[in-house]
């Protein structure tokens, strides 16, 4: 899985930087969270194919839960 740095999301636990990944799964991709500095790490929730018409916007999506940290 290839992880992003999340531009403004910090890790709940060390206040550290977070970073985000999605994993292909059935209809849909899994998005994570994790922190490279203290090993925190979040499923953050689900897109699944009939919300996005393109990758980029899964990327969209998974950044946009990190609003939630
Ligand atoms: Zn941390």
């Amino acid at each position: 899985m290839q992880m992003v740095k999340h531009d403004s999301a910090t890790c709940a636990a060390c206040g550290g930087a977070l970073w985000f990944g999605t994993k292909s799964e059935g209809n849909g991709w899994k998005v994570y969270y994790e922190c490279d500095d203290c090993g925190f790490e979040r499923r953050a929730g689900r897109v699944t194919v009939d919300e996005v018409e393109s990758r980029d916007e899964v990327r969209n999506r998974a950044e946009a839960m990190g609003e939630q940290f």
